[in-house]
């Protein structure tokens, strides 16, 4: 029998003492029914735990019940700052709309990168990163790479309106985050490698952009 990894992003109570886990996967999202669950006995806890990852092997009716798990890895610790428990939020808000033609076995490894960059202390750089990329997923990426109207690469101002970023000579106006949106949307590299901002006045450009162009209300 095959074992799937996954991230359980909630559970929630079925019949009298058993629960439904949904879980984003390599896949895409899964819901499995854990007989039992209540039972403290059967050490089931683990796996109807927010963001534990696991190994499950299931049974293979189309409404599978879980067979048996281990417990790879978990981000409890996060959760003990202020700060961790908004990334979170932010995260799992994202993850439940992620569509089901996503391509998933790309998105599942980044997702474990960013929850491991919490666990480091790396929060706000992490998920303000995640927010950014995912857009791509979302179809709603924002035009970064270029300045939209004379394909410059050196973009210095970003609307959050349009989605698009402009050079000097298109746009006679700077912002302070044109350039972090160009690095963060279009570069792949190592958390640590991405400029440093002022995070909190960046996740408001991103909460905006959200909200206009994926209608997603992030806070
Ligand atoms: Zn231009």
């Amino acid at each position: 029998m095959n074992e799937i990894e996954g991230i359980v992003l909630y559970s929630l109570d079925y019949k009298e003492k058993s629960k439904i886990v949904y879980l984003y996967t390599p896949y895409g999202k899964e819901s499995i029914r854990v007989l039992q669950a209540h039972n403290l006995k059967k050490g089931l806890l683990p796996f109807t735990t927010t963001l534990n990852v696991v190994r499950y092997i299931k049974s293979k009716q189309e409404f599978p019940t879980l067979i048996e798990f281990r417990l790879m890895d978990s981000f409890y610790d996060v959760t003990q700052s202020l700060e961790g428990v908004h990334s979170i939020s932010f995260l799992l808000k994202v993850m439940e709309r992620i569509p089901d033609d996503a391509n998933h076995e790309r998105i599942y490894p980044f997702v474990l990168k960013t929850l491991r960059e919490f666990k480091k202390g790396n929060c706000r750089k992490a998920i303000c990163v995640f927010l950014i990329k995912m857009l791509y997923v979302f179809g709603v990426g924002p035009e970064v790479k270029y300045c939209c109207k004379c394909k410059a690469k050196d973009i210095s101002f970003f609307s959050v309106e349009e989605g698009v970023g402009y050079c000097l000579n298109c746009y006679p106006q700077e912002n302070r985050f044109a350039k972090i949106w160009q690095e963060y949307y279009t570069e792949k590299k190592e958390i640590e490698e991405y400029m440093d901002t002022e995070y909190d006045a960046l996740m408001e450009e991103i909460i905006r952009y959200y909200q206009i162009h994926t209608e997603m209300v992030l806070k």
